[in-house]
């Protein structure tokens, strides 16, 4: 039985919306899932993040095992009881940040984003990608560390998270396409071995999703949801190279997914690291049920708001003098706790000439609302049966308590 519970469908496309029951709580979804990389949603604290109204975050596997260590956190209880993060928590499967070390920038590469300073850090060192895992060093202490199938979910086991993802090669976009799927074939291997030890090993409760691979290959793409699909997981993740540009990327998205409409049952389905306004738009359509990203909460701590400007991607970026004067909010009608406050953009902007710590943990209270607003606006269009105008107004600029 699904742990996903649809509730309505959009008759002219694949959405749906739901009730995902983990552990410890029920997911609204279609939903975003804020980052809590490093066992915090930075510049917030788990009172902030319910307030907003997020039912779950996700936790990084790879950066939590080299500090503080899977055993100190098991020794609380698990992630959710360590950062004291009232519900259900999803962790990924380390893979990403693994081989983001030996395909140099493919964290960028896959998000289509140039290289920035704040994704090169935090970055070890790759040995060896072989067969039963990948040999890397810590970027912590220097020392050489092993990352396999059987790793992974050990460490995620111990986090207790609800949501565990498996061990996958996340092939960046340059690789041709005889590497992809010899790659995407390891990753379906690694999910047999990550199934596998769960089974014997894993908390009942925690949920194991698989993971989509087969980079921007369509036969490779299709036969690999096919793949996961067969294998008894309580949900499917996409991950992996989506493409060059936003037309591939949602190509891409649709193969998997109208592979997984026919094969995947009912299960819910997770898209990996995507979260731009038009991006979750239209993942949201093509019945994805919820999503991550850092770029919210990574926007505010560069100083950058989001807005309904689609012509500048959803973005204000109080970097530049044009707000030096600006009496106004950051966005006209919203209620999150920084626009409520009466902040003014020119009051933010200094703050973030000035480098003042407040300023990131107002925006990063700012982007997380406009977000969870987009998702419960969604949301309700499925339920009400109007996505198809409500879609077409925010992709318009319409904000998502005007839509
Ligand atoms: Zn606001």
């Amino acid at each position: 039985m699904s742990a996903l519970e649809i509730v309505n469908r959009d008759p002219a496309s694949q959405a749906r919306t739901g009730r995902l029951k983990l552990a410890r709580g029920t997911v609204r979804t279609p939903a975003f899932v804020p980052l809590a990389t490093k066992g915090s949603v930075k510049s917030l604290t788990p009172d902030d993040v319910t307030g907003l109204g997020f039912d779950m975050v996700l936790g990084n596997t790879f950066h939590l095992m080299l500090s503080p260590g899977p055993e100190r956190i098991k020794d609380f209880g698990g992630l959710a009881e360590f950062m004291r993060w009232p519900g259900p928590v999803i962790t990924d499967s380390g893979g990403f940040q693994v081989f983001s070390m030996g395909h140099g920038t493919v964290a960028d590469e896959v998000k289509g984003r140039r290289s920035k300073p704040e994704a090169s850090q935090g970055q070890g060192r790759i040995l060896a990608i072989e067969e039963q895992g990948v040999r890397f060093r810590s970027y912590v202490d220097g020392s050489e560390m092993f990352m396999g199938p059987e790793t992974s979910m050990e460490i995620q086991a111990a986090l207790g998270s609800d949501i565990a993802l498996v061990f996958d090669e996340c092939t960046p976009f340059h690789v041709t396409r005889d590497y992809t799927a010899r790659s995407t074939e390891r990753t379906h291997r690694w999910l047999d071995r990550c199934l596998e030890w769960h089974s014997a090993n894993g908390p009942q409760e925690q949920l194991v999703y698989s993971i989509v691979q087969g980079g921007v290959y369509e036969d490779l793409r299709r036969e690999s949801a096919a793949a996961v699909a067969s294998r008894a997981t309580g949900g499917i993740a996409i991950g992996g190279s989506l493409g060059a540009d936003k037309a591939q990327m949602y190509e891409v998205v649709s193969w998997a997914t109208d592979e997984l409409d026919r094969t995947a049952g009912e299960r819910p389905r997770h898209l990996l690291g995507i979260g731009e306004v038009d991006d979750l738009i239209r993942g949201v359509e093509l019945g994805i049920d919820t999503f991550d990203c850092a770029m919210p909460t990574r926007l505010a701590r560069h100083g950058t708001a989001m807005a309904p400007r689609p012509e500048k991607r959803w973005r204000l970026d109080l970097t530049h003098a044009t707000g030096r004067d600006d009496h106004g909010p950051l966005v006209e009608g919203c209620e999150c706790p920084c626009c409520a406050a009466g902040f003014s953009r020119a009051y933010l902007h200094y703050l973030v000439k000035a480098r003042e710590f407040t300023v990131m943990r107002l925006l990063t209270l700012h982007n997380l609302y406009f977000v969870v607003k987009l998702m419960e606006r969604l949301r309700l269009a499925i339920d009400e049966g109007d996505l198809p105008a409500v879609a077409a107004a925010l992709r318009a600029g319409a904000a998502p308590w005007e839509a």
